[in-house]
């Protein structure tokens, strides 16, 4: 087997990687660099046959970040995109609400464990711990080559139990392991990150703090930290405020155990903008289907004291009107690096402007160097390829003897 990485050799984003075998290829991944805009060409790949019908045979997403599948709508009607079930009914929840999002069509959806053929090519989806839901690590299998992609995963979240599960028993005579290494630069070599549950922890002292609402800003779409919110809510008396998005992003899950829009202790209230949005799109059936708990503006002063809100920007004009701001506090609950860029900053000022101090709570959504070491000891690779990282460089000092260092855009055989 041949393999390609077009990025991300030397980058976290933008993540593509090239299969072939046997006149057949594949894709893994077709992700928007970090800074990148989805039409900006100079980010667009070279890659013979995107829209399908040749020897490209489908490409195959691990999970639904942007610098994983942001380049997705490249792909042509003919070329099949292959995902987590549950990513692609997020990708469609989160469409309704996104102006010029795209969802592939031709789709193969997949869940843990089930094996997919294209051509000479075997993938088999591995769930991971990761902050996205419905992650993958993907191991492929061509001729008597045995690849493993870990995508992006950490040991860390509320899943921990899979990354357990992967070190105790992964896939056997892996001949090229591509390991993500974003913790590198990020993190020294021996630290480790907070779990999830020391976040909800946070989250309760924080909580106490706070005579107002509690303006939690964090991806709806970090489908553990919404679990963690909501745990803490729970312990801390507080009921849990959604927007729609937020609603129909967890119902899109699918799954029983994570908090829903009728849950006890759950309310939704559907901002201006969103309102404005379902008129035009004559999406009503999205209000409707999260009403049970439905909350209005004049109801949130009173609520205040005893709220988190899953809070963006945008929803503040709405907060202002409600006059539900007394004694609110902002906790930053995603990476600290967004605040540094424009429309951080711009977040930071109003908060000043208001008088809502701001506070952080957050754990990363990748492995730490010591996770690292331990699956790539229990893998025990014949070759290990950095990808999804600043540092590769550091990846020998790691990892051992068996670490190359690719160039993107190089071709190599996985029998190194
Ligand atoms: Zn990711
Ligand atoms: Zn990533």
């Amino acid at each position: 087997m041949r393999v390609r990485i077009h990025r991300g050799t030397r980058e976290i984003g933008g993540t593509c990687v090239e299969l072939e075998h046997d006149g057949a290829r594949l894709l893994l991944d077709l992700g928007l660099p970090l800074d990148g805009a989805p039409d900006d060409t100079s980010h667009h790949l070279a890659i013979n046959g995107l829209t399908g019908g040749g020897d490209l045979l489908a490409l195959v997403l691990s999970h639904g970040h942007r610098d994983h599948v942001g380049l997705s709508h490249l792909a042509g009607p003919d070329l099949p995109v292959a995902m987590g079930a549950a990513t692609l009914r997020i990708l469609w929840a989160a469409a309704a609400f996104v102006p010029d999002s795209y969802v592939p069509t031709n789709t193969v959806t997949f869940t843990d464990g089930q094996a997919l053929r294209f051509g000479p090519f075997t993938v088999t989806p591995i769930l991971v711990d990761h902050s996205a839901y419905d992650a993958y690590a993907l191991l492929v299998e061509a001729g008597q080559q045995r690849l493993l992609y870990s995508g992006d995963l950490r040991a860390h979240g509320r899943k921990g139990a899979l990354f357990e599960r992967l070190v105790r028993d992964p896939p056997r005579g892996i001949d090229t392991l591509l390991l993500e290494g974003s913790s590198l630069g990020r993190l020294d070599d021996d630290r480790t990150f907070p779990t999830e549950a020391d976040i909800e922890d946070r989250f309760v002292g924080l909580f106490a703090d706070t005579e107002g609402m509690a303006l939690v800003t964090a991806s709806a779409q970090n489908i553990d930290r919404v679990v963690s919110l909501y745990r803490a809510c729970k312990r801390a008396g507080r009921t849990l405020v959604l927007d729609l998005y937020a609603a129909e992003v967890l119902a899109a899950t699918g799954n029983p155990r994570i908090p829903q829009s009728d849950w006890p202790g759950v309310s939704v209230f559907v901002p201006r903008h969103q309102r404005v949005r379902i008129k035009r799109t004559g999406r009503f059936d999205l209000i409707e289907r999260h009403r049970a708990n439905r909350i209005y503006g004049e109801q949130l002063a009173a609520l205040a004291p005893r709220a988190a809100l899953l809070f963006r920007h945008s929803l503040l004009p709405d907060l202002d009107r409600a006059d539900c701001l007394s004694g609110a506090r902002a906790i930053w609950s995603q990476w600290a690096g967004y605040l540094g860029q424009p429309r951080g900053q711009a977040l930071v000022t109003d908060l000043a402007t208001r008088a809502i101090p701001l506070s952080h709570a957050h754990t990363s959504g990748h492995a730490s160097i010591p996770d690292l070491k331990r699956l790539a000891a229990a893998i025990a690779p014949r070759q290990l390829v950095p990808v999804h990282t600043f540092e590769p460089e550091r990846f020998p000092a790691l990892f051992g003897s068996c670490v190359t260092i690719r160039e993107d855009g190089q071709w190599w055989e996985t029998a190194a």
